[in-house]
């Protein structure tokens, strides 16, 4: 007997199951409507997550729409560059930590090009001085030689002098860094045994963390007994760089903060508003530039959006990717989120040349590529650094300072000025112990908030962070039964707690 079935038994069997796909597709609800407000990586990373997470099944065999809609006429939020005499520097979220294991993997799949950031945000071979407004309380050896001995050596000397002036503490310093970056590391535990987090304190008690986010920084290194002239000078300086705040700002803040001047970083090639570009790109979604959201209002089944131009779009589920601070959205039904004030950090971009005199020095060479500053109020700048040495008269700075920089100020600080830049960024939370956090999820249905994390510690990757569990969330509450596969999906209860952007 032929093992090939006949021909009339396939028109049978064709005709028969035709009718039952049929009844399945027409059956199938429609596909929800995911909109999310912001294209940053918080926003862009939602996106990617809802679609690697989201899994087909009878009930909801078709994956959603996304949408994003964007104010601006690019994508990347606080990830932009900024061009000056015709070379392109980050102008926001410049450096990643060896251990941001979602950007690393953005980047691999994206194939983005990975490069050290520019000159002394990472660089042992740069120098780097600490001024209190009137001298260099301490300054590294600068020698300009491109021979990687001399450079090993003049690193060498350089850690000596370190830890000739602050001891002990360092190592002590590195270690609680070393400790909290390794419980951060639990967010990147399989899904199937790490739960989905309904609140930011609930996921910060999960991985160890919550403590630090009750005191403040300075108490934290006081408790490990940290000398008080490395908290003072190196640790402040530091604070000052990534955050715009003193040593007042709350313990984890402060970590992540240190975390970011250790060995190792990086950034993207080209800008790292790139990962949001790709994320975007790869993750079908329909993108809305130039779209200014002014209200979203629940209508009993489904959120209704309006943008500014008068457009109206209708949501199953809404997501919020941009801190609420200082944007003025409308909420219907009103939602009730702590109050928190954004660290306003100016960036200026010169280029030009330094002014020795400013520095109470005989040469330009003789000023650190890195200068950081002490917590004086008196003090006009909290960094000026080198990001490109165009000659030994021509370079390319950047000024992050918490006032605006006026001319005069400016002119007093360089010799010569040929372009300049002022970028005034609502910049991360102000860091404040106790901290108080607004809840991921708005209301009680499907109105989400990335940027309640923010208050933790503000970097792209605890963005991509925040909004993978946001994705997560969304898929086990409104896709509920499986369409993410119901084993990844364990809700976190406290009981079971044992613990591109052209500015
Ligand atoms: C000067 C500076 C330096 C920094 N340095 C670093 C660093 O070195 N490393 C690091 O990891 N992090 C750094 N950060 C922090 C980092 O930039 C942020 O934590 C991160 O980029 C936040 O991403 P996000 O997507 O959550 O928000 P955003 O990037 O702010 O994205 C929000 C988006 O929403 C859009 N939007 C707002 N309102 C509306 C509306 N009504 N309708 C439509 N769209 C809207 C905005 O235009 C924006 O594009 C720095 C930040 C600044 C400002």
């Amino acid at each position: 007997m032929s093992s090939k079935p006949s021909f009339s038994f396939l028109i049978l069997f064709i005709f028969s199951v035709l009718p039952l796909i049929f009844c399945i597709s027409t059956n199938a609800p429609p596909p929800p409507t995911v909109c999310i407000v912001g294209s940053g990586i918080g926003g862009s990373s939602v996106a990617h997550f809802l679609r690697h997470y989201f899994h087909p099944t009878p009930t909801q065999p078709n994956p959603p729409i996304i949408k994003i809609f964007e104010r601006r006429s690019i994508v990347g939020g606080r990830m932009g560059t900024v061009s000056i005499g015709g070379e392109t520097f980050e102008a926001g979220a410049s450096i990643l930590h060896p251990k941001n294991y979602h950007a690393l993997n953005y980047t691999k799949l994206l194939g983005l090009k990975i490069k050290p950031p520019p000159s002394s945000e990472d660089d042992d071979s740069m120098s780097f001085g600490i001024w209190d407004g009137k001298k260099f309380v301490f300054k590294t050896l600068q020698v300009d030689s491109k021979f990687p001995l001399v450079q090993k050596i003049v690193s060498f000397v350089n850690s000596f002098c370190l830890f000739f002036r602050y001891g002990f503490s360092l190592l002590k310093m590195n270690s609680f860094v070393e400790r909290t970056v390794d419980s951060f590391l639990k967010y990147y535990e399989s899904p199937e045994t790490r739960p989905v987090f309904e609140t930011v304190d609930e996921m910060l008690k999960w991985a160890g963390l919550y403590n630090l986010t009750t005191r403040t920084l300075q108490d934290e290194l006081i408790d490990i007994k940290l000398s008080p002239l490395l908290i003072e000078e190196l640790i402040t300086v530091i604070t000052r760089i990534n955050y715009g705040q003193s040593v007042y700002i709350s313990g984890l803040a402060g970590t992540v903060s240190l975390a970011g001047s250790e060995g190792g970083l990086w950034s993207i090639e080209g800008g790292n508003w790139q990962m949001a570009a790709g994320l975007i790109n790869g993750s079908d979604v329909s993108l809305h530039l130039n779209e200014k959201i002014q209200s979203i209002s629940y209508l009993g089944e489904y959120y209704e959006l309006n943008s500014t131009k008068g457009n109206s779009y209708s949501c199953d589920v809404t997501v919020v990717a941009t801190p609420l601070d200082e944007v003025n959205i409308q909420f219907t039904p009103s939602i009730s989120i702590p109050e928190r004030k954004l660290q306003h950090t100016h960036a200026t971009f010169v280029r030009g040349l330094l002014n020795p005199a400013y520095f109470g020095l005989k040469a330009v060479a003789e000023i650190p590529e890195l200068v950081g500053t002490l917590e004086d109020p008196d003090l006009p700048f909290s960094s000026i650094s080198v990001l490109k040495q165009h000659d030994e008269k021509d370079a390319t700075y950047k000024i992050f300072s918490r006032e605006p920089m006026a001319d005069a100020l400016l002119d007093s600080i360089f010799s010569a000025r040929l372009h300049t830049i002022r970028i005034n960024w609502g910049a991360y939370p102000h860091y404040e112990a106790p901290e108080v956090f607004a809840p991921f999820i708005l209301d009680s249905q499907h109105l989400y908030y990335v940027n309640a994390c923010e208050n933790a510690a503000s970097t792209m990757e605890t963005s991509a962070v925040a909004a993978e569990n946001v994705a997560r969330l969304i898929l086990s509450r409104y896709f509920s039964e499986g369409s993410m596969d119901s084993s990844h999906l364990k809700s976190f209860s406290p009981a079971a707690d044992t613990s591109h952007l052209d500015l």
